[in-house]
C-alpha cells in the first residue's frame, strides 16, 4: 500500500484527487454528503493513476454511495486508513497499544502527535489538548508534540501579553501532569507559522518559569529556513544557562529546516511583507548548518540538548559527525518521520545507536 501511495501521488491528477478525497470524503461528518463529493471528485479528477481493478472499484463506489452512502462510505474509508496505516498510527485505544508495540520492537523511540491542523474554535482546542493528555496518561507513551495553534483559540497577536498568559493557563495542566508522573513525559512545543514563533517561545519559557515545573525537561522546534531561528535559538540558551544554573532542568530543541513554506509565500504576498523566511534552499541549509555549529557546543547541549530532525542524510551525518568531534554526542537525537525512507532511517538508527520517531495518530 505504501508503493500504491507513492505512485499516487507521482501522477499529476494524484494530489489532487488525494486532496479533494480527504477533503470532500474522510472529513464530513454526514455519510450522505462524502457521497456527494466522491462522485463528483471521481467525474472531475477520473483516476486513471489507479490500476484497472482500483478504478473500477472506485467509479461502483462512487455510484453505489448515491444509494447507500452509509455502507459505501465506512468501506471507502477503510480502504484509505489502509493506504496511509504506514505514516499515520490508528489512535483507538485498542489499536494503539498494539502498534506501539510492533514500532518499538525496531528499536525506535516514538514521540506521538495527535494529527491535527489548526484549530478554529474554544471546544475543538479542549477536545484536542484533552486528546493529548489523554495519550501522555498512557503507560505507553512518554513523549508527545503539539503546536500551540492546534491546541488553544486563535488568539489576537495584538495583545501579545495577554494571549502568552492565556496560553500558559491552557497547557499549564498538561505540562503539570508530566511533571507529576512517577516516569519521565516529555511534551514537545512543534512549531509551524512564523507569525507563532515568538509566541511558542514565549509560552515555553513563561510555562517552565513556574517553580513547579523547574524540574520538568521539556522541548520546542526552531526552523532553520528562518533566519530568526538562530537569534531565537541564542535567547533560548541565554534563559536555559540560567535556568540550569538555578538548579532547573535542561530543555530541548529540535532543529528542523521548516515545512510551512507554501503558507509563508502566500502570507508575505498577501499582506506585501518581505518574506519570513530564506529565498533559497541553499540559505536554508547554510542556516541548518550555523545553528548546528552554534548549539551542538559542551557548555551549551548541557542546557539545552538538541534534535536534529530530517532525512536529508547529509545534513544528519554532518551533525552526528560535528558531535562527535565535539564529544557531544550524548546529548544528541536523530530524528525522523515514521514511514519515510524505512531503510535509510534503520541505518542511521543503527549507526546512531537509538532514532526518535515523528509518529502521527
Ligand atoms: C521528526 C521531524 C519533525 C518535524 N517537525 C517539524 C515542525 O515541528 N515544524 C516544521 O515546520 N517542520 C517540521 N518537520 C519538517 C521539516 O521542517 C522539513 O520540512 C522536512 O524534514 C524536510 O527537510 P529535510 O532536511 O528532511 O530535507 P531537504 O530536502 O534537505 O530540505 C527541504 C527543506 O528545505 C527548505 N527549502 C526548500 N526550498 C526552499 C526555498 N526555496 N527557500 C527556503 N527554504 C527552502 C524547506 O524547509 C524544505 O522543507 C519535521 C521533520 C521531521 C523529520
Amino acid at each position: 500500500t505504501a508503493r500504491r501511495l507513492a505512485g499516487v501521488l507521482k501522477d499529476p491528477d494524484g494530489l489532487a484527487f488525494t486532496v479533494g478525497f480527504i477533503d470532500g470524503v474522510i472529513r464530513p461528518e454526514d455519510a450522505t454528503v462524502a457521497a456527494g463529493a466522491l462522485s463528483d471528485l471521481v467525474r472531475r479528477v477520473p483516476p486513471r493513476f489507479l490500476p484497472w481493478h482500483l478504478q473500477l472499484a472506485v467509479r461502483v463506489a462512487a455510484r453505489a454511495g448515491m444509494v447507500a452512502p452509509r455502507v459505501v462510505v465506512p468501506v471507502v474509508r477503510a480502504s484509505l486508513r489502509r493506504m496511509v496505516g504506514h505514516l499515520v498510527v490508528d489512535a483507538r485505544p485498542g489499536q494503539l497499544g498494539r502498534t506501539l508495540r510492533r514500532l518499538r520492537r525496531r528499536g525506535a523511540a516514538l514521540n506521538l502527535n495527535l494529527l491535527g491542523e489548526a484549530v478554529l474554535g474554544a471546544r475543538e482546542a479542549q477536545r484536542r489538548l484533552d486528546g493529548t493528555a489523554a495519550l501522555l496518561a498512557r503507560d505507553d507513551v512518554d513523549y508527545v508534540s503539539l503546536k500551540v495553534s492546534s491546541a488553544v483559540p486563535p488568539h489576537a497577536l495584538f495583545a501579545f501579553d495577554e494571549t502568552v498568559a492565556d496560553v500558559v493557563r491552557r497547557l499549564g495542566p498538561l505540562y503539570r501532569q508530566a511533571a507529576a508522573s512517577p516516569t519521565r513525559k516529555f511534551i514537545n512545543l512543534d512549531m509551524e507559522e512564523y507569525r507563532d514563533l515568538d509566541l511558542t517561545v514565549a509560552v515555553f519559557t513563561t510555562l517552565l518559569d513556574q517553580p513547579e515545573l523547574a524540574g520538568l525537561s521539556a522541548g520546542i522546534v526552531l526552523q532553520a529556513y528562518l533566519p530568526d531561528a538562530l537569534p531565537a535559538m541564542v535567547r533560548l540558551q541565554d534563559w536555559a544557562a540560567h535556568r540550569v544554573a538555578a538548579g532547573g532542568a535542561p530543555v530541548k530543541v529540535r532543529l528542523v529546516k521548516g515545512a510551512n513554506l507554501p503558507m509563508e509565500r502566500v502570507d508575505a504576498t498577501l499582506h506585501g511583507w518581505p518574506l519570513a523566511t530564506w529565498e533559497t534552499k541553499v540559505e536554508t541549509d547554510a542556516h541548518y548548518k550555523r545553528v548546528l555549529e552554534y548549539a551542538l557546543h559542551p557548555d551549551r547541549v548541557r542546557n539545552v540538548r538538541l534534535g536534529v530532525a530530517g532525512h536529508n542524510l547529509f545534513d544528519v551525518a554532518f551533525a552526528w559527525l560535528l558531535a562527535g568531534q565535539r564529544g557531544v554526542r550524548d546529548h544528541l537525537d536523530v530524528e525522523m518521520l515514521l514511514g519515510m525512507a524505512q531503510a535509510q532511517a534503520e541505518v542511521v538508527r543503527r549507526d546512531v545507536g537509538s532514532l526518535l520517531l515523528y509518529t502521527p495518530v
